[in-house]
């Protein structure tokens, strides 16, 4: 089960991974300081990724009110389940809240608008 992890994990992950894609790109740009264009160039990238970070975090921020907040049955902690399965954001543990996939094996798949018919 270790290679899931929480939905909402894995986007906040993303939006971190973009903040520093962001810097990294603009401090490359100092590189090129000879060149203000290409400099510039850079510095924008930048900026855009660390705009796209913000984008998915305001994101996250909107699914997060979408999310149904359960109690592990694993390890008793309250955890947030988005779509039809999801994991623990604590123990990775496969959560469902439809009765009819309870001791199925966790797939990815249930969340796809085919399983939702
Ligand atoms: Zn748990």
């Amino acid at each position: 089960m270790a290679k899931y992890s929480s939905k909402i994990n894995k986007i906040r992950t993303f939006a971190l991974s973009l903040i520093f894609v962001g810097f990294f790109i603009m401090y490359l740009g100092i590189f090129f300081r000879q060149s203000v264009i290409l400099m510039s160039i850079f510095m924008f990238l930048g900026l855009l990724s660390i705009i796209a970070s913000t984008v998915v975090y305001f994101w996250i921020g909107m699914l997060s009110t979408k999310t149904v907040q359960v109690k592990c049955p694993n390890c008793e902690k309250p955890t947030k389940i988005l779509g039809r399965v999801d994991i623990c954001m604590h123990c990775n543990e496969p959560l469902t809240l439809d009765p009819n996939l309870e001791g199925l094996e966790f797939n990815e798949k249930y969340n796809s608008k085919k399983a939702d018919s």
